[in-house]
């Protein structure tokens, strides 16, 4: 372990959902702000490698790093709170673990030992805690999953040892609930106590609470509560920490201000925390603009926000810069009244994803936004129903899309045109993790576009993405010959002419705003640093 590093762990407990890795986020932005180097980690205790073979239903949005590495949605947190492009390293699942070390078993790296979960296991988790150290001042690590999980245990286990030999450069906060229980009107205690006796019962003493609830000014939570909570975990009042739901994610930095949050971290690094949060946060806590809008994703799934979370962060970013309350609707892209929906929306992102469930629907909706001219943003799957739809009404072609006749899995050989289709290599290939296009990729502006002067004039951008199919170049004729624009093209090599195509739109004369990328522009956005692509599909609103 490097000397300098001082290492904050953030456990959950009581139940999932409670906005760990938020928490977790916040404090790594109150250090950066007070002019500390900081990164983070997210530890998953399943067991899949990474969430990238998960679906929707079970994990929400995968967040796709530059690297290529598909992760757990808290790391799109982290980058966007910390403002920092993080690494694979920084997405750790016992799933990894174990792979590493029943691999390192097989090439003979414990020869003649008993391969066991103390001390291999931990001393591969305890790695993994230092792991990629460029010498950051504090590195945030977040277990997933709550305490008392028996799956989370070997990772609270390796916390314990690392706090044991490192007693000076770890700090615990832990984060639980407090219910409220509406037919005595009080708040009950017991579900967080417990949570920290199953931690104390693991040898861990958290050092700082946060203790998340419904509270309100009209059901506050009473300090009796929070001090009761106190004296059950061998802590002082102002160790504990109330954290009640509020407005905006982005508020959590700014109510953390205010309470004894910046005392705690300062007694832990021995030198004052004087935080500095970025005007954004400060903005989106008393958000109120004079103008509203309403910005439909037509999606397959309505039900699941959380896929999208990064779509509607960089929505919110864009929304806020340009000065608009937002309001953002899931549009099911299979209902009957589609068109409808739509029209009650000032603009329109069909975002990407998976499987030909609701394509029909969206090429009817991109129609309909090109033909009305409502401002448009077709993510990945978005771009590709976009030259589809383009394809079919404007250039007269009979094209398809490879994934609309895939069965279980598996490509079926039609003998139709394919305008997107698997790139070589890619066809048979959809059930192994970590096989697609993934992570980020140059991309070059073509001079004078709309999108060009979106990202103000540059020719050189970088994207990142996650996909299996792409446009087919011997179509680009026909779709040019008819108004449609490739404004950023992925190049092979610098020498070879051959490339992908990366970014379409129609110009200004024809439509206000007809934009789409393959790329995944929403793991880019920051809070403070809005995406062009939304930016752009917000200020083409008209009011
Ligand atoms: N399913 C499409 C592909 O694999 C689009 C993926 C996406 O939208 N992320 O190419």
């Amino acid at each position: 372990m490097k000397k300098q590093t001082k290492y904050i762990f953030v456990t959950g407990g009581v139940v999932s959902g409670i906005g760990k890795g938020i928490a977790a986020a916040s404090i790594g932005l109150i250090l950066k702000s007070a002019g500390y180097n900081v990164d983070a980690i997210k530890f998953d205790p399943y067991l899949n490698i990474d969430p990238g073979t998960m679906s929707p239903f079970e994990h929400g949005e995968v967040y796709v790093l530059d690297d290529g590495s598909e992760t757990d949605l808290d790391l799109g947190h982290y980058e966007r709170y910390l403002d920092v492009n993080l690494t694979g390293s920084s997405s750790v699942t016992a799933g990894k673990i174990y792979d590493k070390i029943i691999k390192g078993e097989r090439e003979g790296s414990f020869l003649g030992k008993n391969v066991q979960l103390i001390p291999h296991v931990t001393n591969q988790i305890k790695e993994a805690f230092v792991e990629n150290n460029k010498d950051y001042d504090i590195r945030i690590i977040e277990i997933g999953g709550s305490s008392g999980d028996m799956e989370g245990e070997i990772f609270l286990e390796s916390f314990r040892q690392f706090k044991t030999q490192n007693p000076s450069d770890v700090y615990h906060v832990h984060l639980g609930y407090i219910p409220f229980l509406a037919c005595s009107g009080e708040y009950k205690s017991k579900p967080m106590q417990r949570s920290i006796r199953e931690l104390l019962r693991s040898g861990l003493q958290p050092d700082l609470l946060i203790c998340r609830s419904e509270a309100t000014s009209e059901r506050p939570l009473n300090k009796e509560v929070l001090d009761k909570i106190a004296l059950f975990s061998n802590l002082k009042p102002e160790n504990v920490i109330s954290l009640p739901d509020l407005d905006s994610i982005y508020s959590v930095p700014v109510f953390l201000k205010n309470t004894t949050i910046a005392q705690n971290l300062s007694n832990f690094i021995g030198k004052k925390v004087d935080f500095n949060l970025p005007k954004f946060y400060a903005k989106f806590d008393h958000l109120n603009q004079n103008k509203n809008c309403k910005v439909g994703l037509v999606v397959k799934y309505t039900r699941l926000e959380d896929s999208y979370l990064s779509v509607i962060e960089a929505l919110k970013a864009a929304s806020v810069d340009s000065g608009y309350n937002l309001e953002i609707k899931l549009i099911d892209s299979s209902s009957d009244d589609l068109i409808d929906q739509i029209d009650e929306v000032d603009a329109i992102i069909v975002p990407g994803g998976f499987g030909r469930r609701g394509m029909d629907g969206k090429i009817k909706a991109i129609k309909h936004v090109r033909e009305t001219k409502k401002p448009f943003l077709g993510i990945c799957l978005g771009l590709q129903m976009a030259v589809i739809e383009f394809a079919r009404n404007e250039c007269g072609l009979d094209v398809y899309s490879r994934e609309m006749f895939d069965e279980d899995g598996k490509t079926k050989k039609i003998n139709k045109d394919m305008i997107v289709d698997y790139m070589i290599g890619q066809e048979d290939i959809r059930k192994k993790g970590g096989t697609m296009r993934l992570g980020g990729y140059d991309c070059q502006l073509e001079k004078g576009t709309e999108i060009a002067k979106l990202f103000g004039n540059s020719t050189n951008i970088r994207e990142r993405h996650r996909h299996r199919l792409e446009v087919q170049n011997q179509f680009v004729p026909d779709l040019e010959k008819n108004g449609m624009k490739i404004s950023g093209k992925f190049f092979f090599d610098k020498k070879s002419k051959e490339y992908l195509v990366e970014m379409i739109e129609l110009e200004k004369s024809k439509h206000p705003y007809f934009v789409a990328t393959q790329s995944h522009p929403e793991f880019l956005s920051r809070p403070h640093k809005p995406h062009p692509l939304f930016v752009g599909l917000i200020k083409s609103i008209k009011k």
